[in-house]
């Protein structure tokens, strides 16, 4: 049996697969330069496994308070190894990556202290973790102030605005790289290392978090590269490889992280507390693999990207620009739409195809979401994913792929439904 025959089984008609293999005829320079970045960050992570002298003696489950836990102590060495920071916290009590950023935040902000995002609105979650949005245990309820400095209409920085948001209580600067639920760009690490500087030249003891969901091994470079105090995602998106079923990172200067350490578990405990419940086999071989699972999703980006945008459709980032995540939003126009589209990834699922996703309420966001995932980590987004909000532009947001093949399918059989359901023309 050949391939059309099987990817006609799963429903995919051949006109829009010879759609497919058209516009990839055109990406293969790109692809090439993915798998360019794909083998330096590999090389990066294998170094820091090597120079750490990680052994399968390392794997061992720990329990209870999970004291002198060589695993988890190297783990985190490894990762302060690619991050290039003095000290690293990567947990699975972290629950995920806005239990990361809230970490970072809260051990890092005190009553009367400042927090300013010189990019716009945070992330959708974060929101009620500032207390923008009223929220019990918001660091607003706990006497920690927010300003924010909106982009300018282009997508760059204001920086005349972000000079003026920072006074003397201006404590931590929050970074979000990735766009989230936004139709804004997403930010290079370049740009970000620009802001950085241009912060710490107006206050030089201020200090700044990144929000690097999404982000990670994307580039060469990491925020932590260029200047962020604290570097922060989740382990259930790129950084976990798709294996870790749980789990946060922060990586960052010592003095940061061991606040962190103390905010996550209790002052005087710090990092020394925390069992590892035999996780750590899929957190080390999750990091091993990320670099090539992170490549796979950016060729799935790209290549939706440059199929949705010659049919009309309104891409961000547009099909040509430079990635700086592994989001892609397609603008869609109507709730149809995005249920179509959404459809089309839920069928290429490994888990849960035969699902039809339907949108509802989720904690933490103002709007009813769709989501297709048909994960093997329940909500992982660094598997083949569609998600948003149920709201003008309609826009969903594409992400994942534990594969690039399997992308590539996911990609192609939403188009399939939008041409089904006369939601979109060849
Ligand atoms: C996903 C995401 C978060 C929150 O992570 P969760 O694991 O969903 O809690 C925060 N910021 C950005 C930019 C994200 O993409």
């Amino acid at each position: 049996m050949d391939l059309l025959t099987i990817y006609e089984q799963m429903g995919l008609s051949r006109e829009v697969y010879s759609r497919g293999e058209a516009v990839l005829e055109r990406l293969a320079d790109r692809f090439r330069a993915i798998d360019q970045t794909a083998e330096a960050n590999q090389a990066k992570v294998l170094l820091s496994m090597q120079k750490n002298r990680v052994g399968a003696n390392h794997f061992a489950a720990t329990t209870g308070y999970g004291y002198d836990d060589d695993g988890r102590e190297r783990l985190e060495k490894v990762y302060a190894g690619v991050f290039h920071t003095e000290a690293a916290l990567v947990r699975p009590q972290i629950t995920c990556g806005t239990h990361a950023l809230t970490v970072a935040l809260s051990a890092n902000l005190l009553p009367g202290d400042e927090l300013l995002s010189p990019v716009g609105l945070p992330y959708d979650t974060l929101q009620e973790v500032i207390g923008i949005r009223p929220s019990p245990c918001s660091l607003a309820e706990y006497g920690v102030t927010y300003r924010q400095a909106d982009l300018l209409p282009d997508g760059t920085f204001d920086y005349a605005a972000i000079r003026a948001a920072i006074h003397e209580k201006t404590r931590l600067i929050t970074i979000q790289r990735s766009k989230g639920y936004a139709t804004r760009p997403s930010f290079s690490v370049r740009q970000i290392g620009e802001l950085i500087a241009f912060c710490k030249a107006v206050k030089p003891d201020v200090k700044i978090m990144v929000d690097n969901c999404y982000g990670e091994f994307v580039d060469l470079l990491e925020p932590s590269d260029i200047g962020a105090d604290m570097t922060v995602g989740s382990l259930i998106k790129n950084p976990g490889g798709g294996l870790a079923p749980i789990g946060g990172y922060i990586c960052g200067t010592r003095e940061c992280v061991d606040r962190c350490a103390y905010r996550l578990s209790a002052p005087g405990l710090g990092q020394e507390v925390g069992a590892n419940l035999g996780i750590l086999p899929a957190f080390y071989q999750g990091f091993f693999l990320a670099p090539t699972v992170v490549a796979g999703a950016l060729k799935g980006a790209i290549f939706a990207a440059n199929l949705y945008e010659e049919l009309g459709f309104r891409c961000i980032p547009a099909a040509a620009e430079p990635r700086n995540d592994i989001i892609q939003a397609v603008e869609l126009g109507s709730e149809a739409a995005m249920r179509a589209f959404c459809s089309g990834i839920q069928a290429a699922a490994p888990v849960d195809s035969f699902a039809a996703p339907v949108p509802g309420d989720m904690p933490g966001y103002d709007s009813q979401v769709i989501m297709a995932a048909g994960t093997f980590v329940q909500g992982s987004s660094i598997e083949l994913s569609a998600d948003g909000p149920i709201r003008p532009p309609y826009a969903v947001y594409f992400q994942g792929g534990l594969t690039w093949q399997h992308a590539k399918l996911g990609i192609l059989l939403s188009l399939q439904k939008m041409t089904d359901g006369g939601l979109a023309a060849l």
